[in-house]
This record gives C-alpha cells, structure tokens and sequence, in this order.
C-alpha cells in the first residue's frame, strides 16, 4: 500500500465534473483580475466565515505582510510571533522592517506560550501574531487580554486553520484581522497560489484591498504606492466549488485524527496530539512525537507510507535568523519537539483501512505486535 502524506488528486476526482465547469466558466468570461469570481467568492468567505470583510490576495505569505504594513507596522518596530511556523509568519515581520520578536511554544499544543509573552514586550512592541498550527487553535483568551493591556494589535496567522473555533469563536476573529493561505495543501486549498485577509474593520480593510492593487480601487486613482497582490480568478472559481465541501472535508480530518490517536495511543515512544479543551482542532496536520523518529520515518518509507516534519528548524534557529543570536536554550521548547515531531499523513480522503495500516507498521516498529 502506498499512503502519500497528503492527497490532492483523490479529491480532486471526487468532485472533477464541478471544478471543471468552474475553470471552463472564467475562460468563458474572461474573469481573470478581479472579476465576478473573485467577488463571489470573497464574499461567499466573508458570509461563510462571519466576518465583514474578505480580500483577496495573492498568496497567504502576502496576506500576512500587507496586513501588517496597513497597521502601520515597519521600520524600529517589534512584532512578537512563535517560534514554530513556517517562515512566513516571520519573513513578513521583517519584511516590513520591523523586528520579529520569537517566543517559545507550549509543549502541549505547539503554538505560542501566552506566559512567556510579556516578558518580550517593550515599548517597540507593536502586535502579536499568534499562528494557529496543525490546525490547534492557540490560547487566544490570554494572547488577546495581553494584547489589550498593552495596546497592541493582533493578526491571526489562520493558514493551517480555516474555521477552527476556539471558545466557540473562528479563529481570525480575535483581533484586527486574519489571514489565510489557499495553497493546494491547505485545508481550504486553490489550485496553485491564493491567500486572503478577513477583517471586521472597515477602514482596515480597504487600505489593504487598495495596497494589494497598486494603491488604487478604480483605475488610476492611486492614492498611494502598493503592490500587485491580487487573488487569481481561476483560484477564486475554484475556491467558490471546494468552499461548498469545507465543512464535510473538515469533519472527515477530524475523524481521522480520533482513529489515529484511538490506535496510537497504547503505544510506548510515541505521543498523539492533544487537543486544548475548549478548541475545535481542523487538523491540517496529524504531528505526532515519537523516539528515534528518524528511524521511524525510514519504517515507514520502506513499508509505503509518506510522513513529513513541521519543521525539523524552528523558527529562530534557521540560518535566516543567525543575526539574533538564539541559542537552544532560548527556546527549549521549540528546540526539543523539533527533534521528535513528525507529521503523519493526513487529509479528509484518508481511510480508516490507511489508518489501521499506519498505525500497524508503527506498532511494528516499536516492537509491539
Ligand atoms: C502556508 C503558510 C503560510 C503562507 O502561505 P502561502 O500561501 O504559501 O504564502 C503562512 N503561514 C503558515 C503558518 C503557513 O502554513
């Protein structure tokens, strides 16, 4: 049996006849750039999401630093962020000129350790920006009181957590915005590069659909000097179909993590996720920590199955970051999982036949039969 770690062409054939019509309609009408498609769908998200604003951009790394640069955040500024992500979360910080500020993750969770924030906060500090990873919804209760104490903005990094809640509410609700990644993997996932900001504020919201276009909402009214961000509509169209199956492909990860973990969990030398209470997990990723992981990853290579790491670096530890300084012990967290994570596969057309067969050849590995 062969088991990719994620699948995107099982799902595409489930729903082939759709996507197709879709791609032939903006041909068909010529909707490239901002046309109906991208209309529709920012506000079949905004609906769908509950939120009062969707924009379009191009990529969800361009969400996150257009986001900040219309909060005003740049040069002698500070964002504090977590210290595992993917290198977007950060690049975007710096890419303002502002100074990405790393806090180490909770052991449990793997998302930015909400007492270990105030701690980094000075009189530069100018947002958090929390990053729900995997899918788990970070403490937002304590991230948000922090952030009003201190007057500080906050930007959700939702690009592996489409619709995940937590206390009842989607994450990117919390603060000033959200921003989204639609890159094929994702949950919510295009087919080829697409992100997007959701906003409740208004004002907000049209700096960043003017930034994201040239400075400008109509032709040549440039009020100022932006950049070219704007989702495709080929994606848009897309995104508009797979938007109707969210909800189901949702429930789908969610009922394989419950068979993984039910299967994993006699294991000795490896740990399933934990889920925070009170959160709804979306599972973009099924990490667990196991011994001698390296070992294990080979095991299952051998026997058919793909696995990933999310990430073998930590943020602060990347070559990228040198300047800063960090050593492991900065981050003993971050440093530690880094070393045992390890992603199983994991998307809704995954079976519980798969599951069963994973868990079996990890349940060989360790001895146990
Ligand atoms: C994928 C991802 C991004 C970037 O999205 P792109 O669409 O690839 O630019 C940002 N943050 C996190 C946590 C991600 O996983």
């Amino acid at each position: 049996m062969h088991i990719p770690l994620v699948d995107l062409k099982s799902q595409y054939q489930s729903i082939k006849p759709k996507i197709d019509d879709a791609i032939q309609s903006v041909i068909n009408e010529t909707a490239f750039i901002r046309g109906k498609f991208v209309h529709e769908f920012e506000t079949e998200f905004a609906k769908k999401y509950g939120v009062k604003h969707c924009i379009g951009v191009a990529n969800g790394t361009d969400a996150i630093f257009i986001t900040l640069k219309m909060l005003g955040i740049g040069a002698g500024d500070e964002v504090i962020t977590t210290a595992s992500s993917w290198i977007s979360t950060s690049e975007t910080i710096s890419l303002t000129g502002a100074k990405p500020v790393f806090v180490d993750i909770e052991k449990d969770y793997y998302t930015i350790d909400p007492t270990k924030i105030e701690d980094k906060i000075t009189p530069q500090t100018k947002a958090i920006l929390p990053v729900h990873l995997y899918g788990q919804p970070a403490d937002m209760t304590s991230i948000k009181k922090m952030c009003d104490q201190y007057d500080l903005y906050l930007v959700e990094d939702c690009a592996q957590a489409h619709f995940a809640e937590f206390q009842g509410k989607r994450v990117g609700t919390f603060g000033d915005a959200g921003t989204f990644s639609f890159y094929p993997g994702k949950n919510l996932g295009a087919y080829g590069d697409a992100g997007a900001v959701t906003t409740n504020d208004d004002a907000l919201a049209e700096k960043i659909r003017r930034y994201a276009n040239h400075g400008t909402l109509h032709k040549h009214d440039h009020e100022f000097e932006g950049v070219n961000s704007r989702l495709d509509g080929l994606q848009a169209a897309v995104l508009l179909v797979k938007l109707n199956y969210i909800d189901e492909w949702t429930q789908k990860r969610f009922k394989n993590a419950q068979i993984y973990s039910h299967l994993l969990k006699e294991i000795d030398g490896i740990s399933p996720p934990k889920i925070r209470s009170h959160a709804s997990h979306v599972f973009h990723l099924y990490v667990i920590q196991a011994e001698e992981r390296d070992k294990l990853a080979a095991h299952l290579k051998a026997n058919g199955i793909e696995t990933g790491i999310h990430y073998p670096v930590a943020l602060p530890f990347l070559k990228a970051y040198g300047y800063l300084g960090h050593k492991p012990s900065d981050f003993p967290v971050a440093y530690e999982s880094q070393q045992k994570i390890i992603s199983l596969p994991m998307y809704p057309e995954l079976n519980e036949k798969m599951i069963e067969f994973i868990a079996t050849m990890i349940n060989q590995y360790y001895g146990e039969d």
